[in-house]
């Protein structure tokens, strides 16, 4: 049998990538900034459905870290940081050498859990500082409880940082994920449902914001006819070549979705008979998911040797790319010395909980070979 890899989530191309480029290329627009970034913003802008602005940048780590600094956070002020997350969603808050506050999930979305936020704020307030952002993520493009989260943001009056950077092409109750925070961020890197071979977004609602953004990720330089520097400034910007990328992926995000929700269906079909199994699903109707990713508790069973990792093994050793869910923050040596509020709901996603194959162009063969393996490692007694 045909023993070729399969990803856990590759980059697919609509054909119409290579016509900007030559274009950047013919034009001579091969630096930062450029008409391709200009009309991948409006695109971009377009498909949210909602007067807001989008700045390109070279990835969704910088839009982070863009966020936090339009922010005003500084050194030693205080961010709370949903930890069952990617590391790229706190890093920045140590590159403004700021504090993350890391709060545990809730066992429905995965995500950020309001009891523990509102838990976190108010011990932080009582320990005498108040938090100055909160940073959500919508982990595999499954948005987090977007209603109680922002409740109780706007009653301490604390920004909210919403990291879609998994969720573009997600919605709650009919809107766009990225749409809902102070700011919200986007990735178009490698492995994310549209890529712009690396790249990312600000999302914010003035155009005040989205030029000062733009200082900050062209180095920041003062008007003047020299360099003239009166602020830190970075190199955050994304390259015309890049958008261009981007101006052809775009085409497909529809149809990535389409096809990452297909996925969806296929393991939901799988797995709808396998009690042992809990396949990450959307908790109700006013969650639209993109399925970046799809995820899987398994709950052990020693004897008939069931777990996370001998499932992992069995479709490693048919060439087929899986991997556990993202270690929390919490628990990881970097982050470890800093207050965490919760219990071990993220702790146990973790210990339980696998990434299976979700790309976009998954071929039915690649789904028959994944089916074999997990017929074969369910039925066996
Ligand atoms: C990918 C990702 C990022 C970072 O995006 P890059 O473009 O890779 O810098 C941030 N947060 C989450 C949750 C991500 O998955």
């Amino acid at each position: 049998m045909d023993n070729k890899p399969i990803y856990l989530s590759l980059s697919q191309q609509s054909g119409f990538e290579q016509g900007y480029i030559q274009k950047a290329l013919e034009t001579n627009w091969i630096t930062s900034g450029g008409p391709n970034v200009d009309e991948f913003e409006n695109t971009i802008e377009s498909y949210l459905e909602k007067e807001l602005f989008v700045t390109a940048l070279n990835s969704g780590t910088s839009a982070i870290h863009l966020a936090l600094i339009l922010l005003d956070i500084k050194a030693g002020d205080e961010v709370i940081c949903q930890s069952m997350t990617f590391s790229a969603s706190v890093n920045p808050v140590l590159y403004q050498s700021a504090i993350p506050i890391f709060v545990d999930s809730e066992s429905e979305t995965w995500n950020i859990c309001p009891k523990n936020l509102e838990i976190a704020i108010k011990d932080r307030i009582k320990k005498g500082k108040k938090p100055k952002a909160i940073i959500a993520v919508h982990l595999y493009g499954n948005p987090y409880k977007i209603d109680e989260i922002h409740a109780i943001a706007e009653k301490y009056d604390i920004p909210i940082i919403e990291d879609s950077a998994e969720a573009l092409g997600s919605s709650y109750k009919g809107k766009k994920c990225g749409t809902f925070g102070t700011f919200g961020i986007l990735s178009f890197n490698g492995n994310k449902i549209i890529t712009t071979s690396s790249g990312g977004a600000l999302i914010s609602n003035s155009i005040d914001l989205k030029k000062r953004a733009i200082f900050y990720a062209t180095q920041s330089k003062d008007e003047a006819i020299h360099y003239q520097h009166s602020e830190i400034g970075y190199n955050y910007r994304m390259s015309n070549i890049c958008a261009g990328i981007g101006l052809g992926q775009v085409q497909i995000l529809d149809h990535n979705v389409i096809a990452r929700r297909e996925n969806h269906f296929f393991y939901k079909n799988i797995f709808s008979d396998i009690k042992s199994v809990r396949l990450f699903e959307v908790l109700n109707e006013d969650y639209y998911s993109n399925y970046w990713l799809n995820a899987i508790l398994i709950e052990p069973n020693i004897k008939k040797k069931i777990d996370r990792e001998s499932l992992r093994i069995a479709f490693k050793n048919q060439n087929i790319e899986t991997r556990p869910l993202w270690k929390p923050m919490h628990l990881q040596t970097i982050f470890q010395k800093y207050p965490y509020y919760g219990n071990k709901i993220a702790k146990g996603l973790f210990e339980k909980g696998l990434c299976l194959p979700s790309g976009s162009n998954l071929t039915d063969l690649d789904k028959k070979r994944i089916k074999t393996v997990l017929d074969d490692f369910f039925n066996r007694t």
